[in-house]
């Protein structure tokens, strides 16, 4: 691996650290231990599915402060990770609404809230992230990857500094941006499960020389074997080639993509 500032950076996560997902959370950290990744970012949700309080359950705050052989860098992720009824016309009823919940299975949950419920479910987050790991989040992922813009000058406000969608990661304190595709495997449907162990491969290599590149892994997938094979032969072909990273690793300035 060549090192320092110049080498392509891999940005590996996971997914929706929920009690709920904790013997897929388990089976996922097996695989990361088997693969040797050194630094990975986890993602918490702080009441998965309005049923899972990450703080309240018995085991799951002993679970985020456990020491492991990997650095884990902990981010929030959405509040239910699940889309509230809508609310009237800026929940984008009607096709928009029937589109956005065929896209996401109805996880878009932070994408048509107004500024005033997004700052309760960011506030609230926080309050449950503290409570898991004793410090404050400095990133926060949307679920799905999709917001509108009153999330970044929210997020400003308290004191996180990164964000990401699809493409791109954010500093949000200073509104730098990081091209940065996502090479991420679905399992919901028969197609889509299959469909992932073609694309996945395929971006790797599309990707290639991307100097910035995420792989995102979810708790479900580690009940596929076809999927947990594809994941593992995907990062076995970028580690050799890459210096693992955390947002806060990662050169934001302008032109600076390493
Ligand atoms: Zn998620």
């Amino acid at each position: 691996m060549t090192a320092g500032a110049s080498a392509r950076k891999l940005v590996i996560s996971l997914h929706d650290a929920t009690p709920f997902h904790l013997d897929r959370l388990r089976k996922a950290e097996a695989v990361f231990l088997e693969l040797g990744i050194s630094k990975i970012t986890y993602l918490l949700v702080p009441e998965y599915h309005g049923g899972y309080p990450s703080a309240g359950h018995p085991g799951f705050p002993g679970f985020c402060r456990e020491a492991r052989p990997f650095a884990v860098d902990w981010h929030l992720h959405g509040y239910h990770h699940l889309e509230s009824p809508p609310q009237g016309e800026a929940a984008g009823g009607g096709l928009d609404g029937l589109k956005r919940r065929f896209m996401t299975a109805g996880e878009g949950e932070f994408l048509a809230l107004d500024p005033q419920a997004q700052r309760r479910k960011l506030e609230d987050g926080r309050d449950s992230f503290r409570r898991c790991l004793g410090t404050d989040p400095l990133g926060f992922v949307a679920p799905a990857w999709l917001f509108n813009a009153a999330l970044p000058p929210l997020l400003r406000e308290m004191g996180f500094r990164y964000t990401e969608d699809h493409r791109r990661m954010y500093r949000v304190d200073t509104g730098a941006r990081l091209e940065s595709p996502v090479i991420t495997w679905a399992t919901r449907t028969f197609l889509r499960k299959y469909g992932s162990l073609i694309v996945c491969p395929a971006l790797a290599r599309i990707w290639a020389k991307a100097p910035v590149l995420r792989v995102a892994m979810h708790p479900f997938d580690f009940d596929h074997p076809s999927t947990v094979a594809s994941i593992k032969s995907v990062l076995r072909g970028l580690m050799p080639g890459r210096e693992q990273a955390f947002s806060s690793d990662l050169d934001f300035s302008p032109g600076g993509a390493s």
